[in-house]
């Protein structure tokens, strides 16, 4: 079986997790600041902390920005769901936009029909290593004086417009779980431009505790840390991110080959102005020309050793969040029901890639093509 994802460890994860262990500072420590350090020098940006998951990092970003009972937060309408989850944590209420067509992402259009006088903040949602179209997005959010919280936790290391995603709005959100770009295991990091709201996001990480005055205790606080054994891992793998960005290229530049032009198939689109760090392979199939629907064709792939994964389901057709969605909206359902997702990880040969994408075109219906 060829997996959909699979974690590599091939620099000095091992060494470091060690040497962690022998310098006995297991919950934070030398690591945790390393890895602080460093990944804010890459980003070129002075405020930023290191969290337990991405999850926690939007979780974060929401309570800094007081984010509260009554207020309403624009969200795509598709994304994983850990950004409504969390807006709904908080207490306020998830207002969901429309995405594009071509790139699957929010729509800067969408965002301004949600816009209400409770709107107090904006999560737009990087899918797949895709940024959104964020000089307008920020335009909007500038004239109607919102927050623009970016969730990046798929993203990482894309730019757009030259700038790294999660460094563009006020606060990005960033996730190391096991599968994404580079991983800790469990774990996430929030980047933010603003010195108030780093600040803030650092006292509720740690129980909400003044920082110089022990056991004083100041805002209703969460403990959101990484451990030093889970930076350990990070900081081994961010020193690999040349070459983990290489094989991404590489991995994409193949799967283009065997699968642009195709008939039945469409990649997720990349705008000019943004150079990706793919994470994910997804296609948005048609029904018609593979004879089968995308659950279907997970399975069919599956009984020839390909895991794929779908789309995830819209927040907007899941009964946990009916009450929050009036209207449909038909990109979203219609993207979300079509996209297959395609086994993308640094260590994947050519060779497994030539063998999925001959897989993949040999379902098609031979009459349609
Ligand atoms: C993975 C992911 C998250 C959550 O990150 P965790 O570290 O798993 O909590 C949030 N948003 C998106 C878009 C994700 O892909």
């Amino acid at each position: 079986m060829i997996p959909w994802a699979n974690a590599v460890f091939s620099g000095n994860e091992k060494k470091y997790v060690m040497e962690a262990l022998d310098s006995t500072w297991i919950s934070g420590g030398y690591f945790v600041d390393t890895l602080e350090k460093e990944f804010l020098g890459y980003h070129e940006t002075d405020y930023g902390l290191s969290v337990s998951n991405g999850t926690t990092a939007l979780h974060l970003a929401l309570l800094a920005a007081g984010i509260k009972t009554g207020d309403e937060v624009i969200v795509p309408g598709f994304t994983f769901v850990a950004p409504v989850n969390m807006i709904v944590a908080c207490g306020a209420t998830p207002v969901f936009a429309e995405i594009d067509k071509e790139t699957w992402l929010i729509d800067p259009a969408s965002i301004e029909n949600a816009i209400t006088n409770k709107t107090k903040a904006i999560i737009v949602v990087n899918l797949y290593g895709n940024v959104c179209d964020m000089d307008p997005i920020c335009a909007i959010a500038a004239k109607h004086d919102l927050l623009v919280i970016e969730d990046n936790a798929e993203s990482p290391f894309s730019t757009y417009n030259g700038r790294y995603s999660g460094t563009i709005g006020d606060i990005g959100c960033f996730s190391f779980q096991a599968t994404k770009t580079i991983t800790t295991g469990e774990g996430g990091f929030v980047i933010t431009k603003h010195k108030e709201l780093y600040d803030e996001m650092r006292i509720i990480r740690d129980h909400g505790m003044q920082k110089d005055k022990r056991y004083w205790h100041t805002h209703i606080g969460y403990n959101f840390r990484l451990t030093n054994l889970q930076a350990a891992i990070g900081l081994a793998q961010l020193e690999q991110i040349d070459t983990i960005i290489a094989d991404r290229q590489r991995i994409y530049k193949k799967y283009k080959e065997r699968l642009v032009g195709q008939t039945g198939i469409q990649l997720q689109h990349y705008a000019e102005n943004v150079d990706p760090v793919v994470w994910a392979l997804v296609l948005k199939i048609d029904q018609k020309v593979f004879n089968r629907d995308r659950d279907a064709l997970i399975q069919a792939m599956k009984e020839k050793g390909v895991e794929t994964r779908p789309g995830f389901y819209p927040c907007t057709v899941l009964p946990l969040y009916a009450e929050y969605t009036s209207s449909p909206f038909p990109i979203c359902e219609d993207v979300a029901a079509n996209l297959i997702s395609l086994p993308f990880f640094v260590s994947l040969p050519d060779t497994d890639i030539d063998y999925i994408c001959d897989t993949l075109l040999t379902l098609r219906n031979p009459d349609e093509i």
